[in-house]
């Protein structure tokens, strides 16, 4: 038994958010007061989430990215990890993180055998960060971002493009990959933050970023991913590390794409764009078997929109919730 959607898509790929709850206020992804967070009983339990990844581990999943809102904000989010990390049918569990919280469980991280983080940073300028996400936090996630890069754990950079804001950084950012093994993904910004409207100047889409990069360094090698990679990825020739970018508006990696979401209220989504498919936790609460599980996640995969186009054109209301409601 596997997971297979109607245009012979295998997903093999989670992304959990563990909880809605955030201690950042990231401009692009909510409003200055931040969003109408769910009552603690009405977020999956640790149990629940570890029962559905262990139920979707069985029908071929062998990838979890834990997200939120902020992981680590919720209490005891290492126990979760920890309990994950018996699940051997997993080959890796990764997180992503505003960094914020994370120093003191970096060697934590590594005991348990973490794939990677995927850091988010906006800003190498201490008071445009603090702009970006409304909050004083910068030399804490800096000092997240050293020690991880000593580290043994795969790291990412994840950096959303702003028109307005940080597009004057966007080489500074490729100058990180000169010495440090890392990759700096640049992210197309979306609509989810809460209000609906993406409060652009000047569209920065993969194209514009690209070109960009292009234009300052005489030579770009171009380099082959995965076929599900979300971020289209290049190197400087010379340096340490890769860059990426993440078409997340203009969906150009649809057609590769093996992944399902589960928000934290366990929402189960086929796509980053629709409103969300039917509620797991619900589903569980009320009774389900594992057997029933599997055969709702079979039949609901069968049914992932062709793109995020298409998954977005079927939506009753518009894209405009926070990527911390569904999980970034
Ligand atoms: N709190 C964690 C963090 O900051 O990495 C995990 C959750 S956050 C929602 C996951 C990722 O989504 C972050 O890299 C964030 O920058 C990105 N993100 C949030 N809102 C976005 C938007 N409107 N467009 C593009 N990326 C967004």
């Amino acid at each position: 038994m596997e997971l297979r959607d109607k245009f012979g898509r295998k997903i093999s790929y989670l992304r959990l958010a563990v909880t809605d709850r955030c201690n950042l206020r990231c401009q692009y992804c909510m409003p200055a007061h931040g969003i109408d967070i769910v009552d603690r009983k009405d977020l999956l339990s640790y149990k629940e989430m570890y029962r559905i990844t262990r139920v979707l581990s069985e029908l071929g999943v062998n990838k979890v990215r834990l997200t939120g809102g902020e992981p680590f904000v919720r209490k005891d989010f290492m126990n979760l990890l920890k309990s994950l990390s018996f699940n051997n049918k997993l080959d890796e569990i990764n997180i992503t993180t505003n960094g914020a919280l994370i120093s003191n469980y970096i060697d934590k991280l590594e005991a348990l055998n973490i794939n990677s983080i995927n850091l988010s940073i906006d800003s190498l300028q201490k008071e445009k960060f603090a702009k970006i996400t409304r909050r004083d936090v910068f030399d804490n996630v800096y000092d997240t971002f050293e020690k991880l890069d000593k580290s043994n754990l795969k790291l990412k950079l994840n950096v959303v493009v702003q028109s307005g804001f940080n597009t004057d950084e966007i080489i500074n950012f490729v100058e990180l990959s000169k010495n440090k093994n890392i990759s700096v993904r640049f992210i197309e910004e979306m609509p989810f933050n809460g209000i609906g409207q993406r409060k652009i100047t000047e569209e920065w889409d993969y194209n514009k970023i690209i070109k960009h990069i292009k234009n300052h360094y005489s030579e770009v090698d171009s380099l082959q991913s995965k076929k599900s990679s979300t971020s289209i990825n290049y190197k400087i020739p010379t340096y340490k590390g890769t860059f990426g970018i993440i078409p997340a508006f203009t969906r150009t990696i649809c057609n590769d794409c093996n992944r399902i979401r589960i928000t934290a209220t366990g929402m189960f989504k086929n796509c980053l764009f629709d409103s969300g498919v039917f509620n797991v936790r619900d589903f569980i609460r009320n009774g389900a078997s594992d057997n029933d599980l599997k055969e709702l996640f079979i039949n609901t995969v069968h049914h992932k929109p062709e793109n995020g186009f298409v998954a977005e054109a079927a939506r009753k209301n518009d894209v405009s919730e926070s990527m911390s409601t569904i999980g970034g």
